[in-house]
């Protein structure tokens, strides 16, 4: 029947081979990242804006430390995101959601507009316009795990230009395709770029940090957070590899079209390898964690990102892998095409 001929299928392209003219389309796809890059002058805002921002706040808490997580901070943000901020603060009197209400009030007397505290939110946040820059931005309480695997993330991305280029391309497809919706069952940009860090460590373009000697060290909730952080001294690691742009891209979508064995595999940045659903006793669904696409946070690793996908929406996303295999695989123009709007 169907089931038997479709993973015929699936078994017939699992060992095809790359088209031979994958590399020239190489050039198309860098152009689309270099117009997605934010410029020199949308960075320097932002970081004024943290400036302005951390002084008002400190002034009311000269404990607290003001932090950029997320995509401005982690070298994967493309031009005009909004911006994530995350205010660490030590005070055992009050409740995260009172530290929001409060802020919104220093925030108010600062001058800046658009604030709306949002206490009920999964994560509470305030949210805020700046008049000076123009700039928008979410305020988060002392979520540090945010902020350090944001510094993963950026660490990464020193190691080999390609895992910038990479996840850029698979952000632009994911959001253009419209299956960068975590509340519509998707995944966030965050589970994105660690697919393209695990791949590019399969392929030997990256080590993995966390498994060499530690050099940076934080705990936070109990998580303990460590890996080797001079990167500096690791960027020639990827230069045995002469893959391209495009020959990455392929290997991206054909890999989770055709290779990901979504039945027994968890992939993990933080071993470097694939480890088995087993091992993790992510084998049946506790709660909402299905577990149908598996894909461990490097540091806090019960928690699966791809938790939010559900039995409708991992068949959108694996027949949009699979159309992104096959465009890269034949079609004349893979770098108009693939960035189609659903
Ligand atoms: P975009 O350009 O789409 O806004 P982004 O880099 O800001 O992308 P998000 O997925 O919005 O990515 O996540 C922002 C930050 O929040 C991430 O860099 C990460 O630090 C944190 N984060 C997001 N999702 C998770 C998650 N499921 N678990 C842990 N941290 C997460
Ligand atoms: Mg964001």
């Amino acid at each position: 029947g169907h089931h038997v001929s479709s993973q015929r299928i699936r078994f017939q392209r699992r060992n095809r081979p790359c088209r031979y003219d994958i590399d020239r389309f190489t050039p198309s796809f860098l152009s689309i990242f270099e117009s997605l890059v934010p410029s020199e002058e949308e960075i320097a805002k932002q970081k004024q804006l943290l400036t302005s921002l951390s002084r008002l706040i400190n002034k009311e808490w000269p404990n607290s430390k003001l932090y950029l997580y997320g995509s401005c901070a982690n070298s994967f943000g493309f031009s005009n995101s909004d911006i994530d901020l995350c205010l660490s603060i030590d005070d055992k009197e009050m409740s995260k959601v009172d530290i929001i209400l409060k802020l919104a009030d220093i925030l108010k007397a600062g001058n800046l507009q658009n604030i709306q505290p949002l206490t009920r939110a999964r994560v509470p946040i305030v949210k805020l316009m700046d008049p000076e820059t123009g700039l928008s931005c979410d305020i988060c309480v002392n979520n540090l795990l945010a902020v350090v695997n944001t510094k993963l993330l950026r660490d990464y991305a020193q190691i080999d230009r390609r895992l910038r280029q990479l996840a850029f391309i698979v952000k632009h497809w994911a959001k253009s395709r419209r299956v960068n919706e975590t509340y519509q069952g998707t995944l966030s940009s965050y589970a994105y770029v660690i697919m393209c860090i695990h791949l590019l460590q399969l392929r030997r373009i990256l080590p993995c940090l966390q498994e060499m000697e530690a050099t940076y060290f934080v705990t936070v909730d109990e998580n303990n957070c460590a890996y080797f952080d001079q990167v500096d001294k690791l960027n020639s690691y990827g230069a045995q590899s002469r893959d391209t742009l495009s020959r990455l891209l392929w290997a991206f979508f054909h890999y989770w079209a055709y290779e990901h064995d979504y039945t027994r595999d968890v992939i993990s940045i933080r071993t470097g390898r694939i480890i088995s659903k087993e091992r993790k006793d992510w084998t049946r669904r506790v709660g909402n964690d299905r577990h149908l696409i598996c894909i461990e946070d490097p540091f806090e690793i019960s928690h699966d990102l791809g938790r939010v996908v559900d039995k409708f929406t991992i068949k959108i996303l694996r027949e949009e892998f699979e159309r992104a295999a096959n465009i890269l695989q034949f079609d004349p123009n893979p770098s108009v095409t693939l960035f189609e709007p659903y």
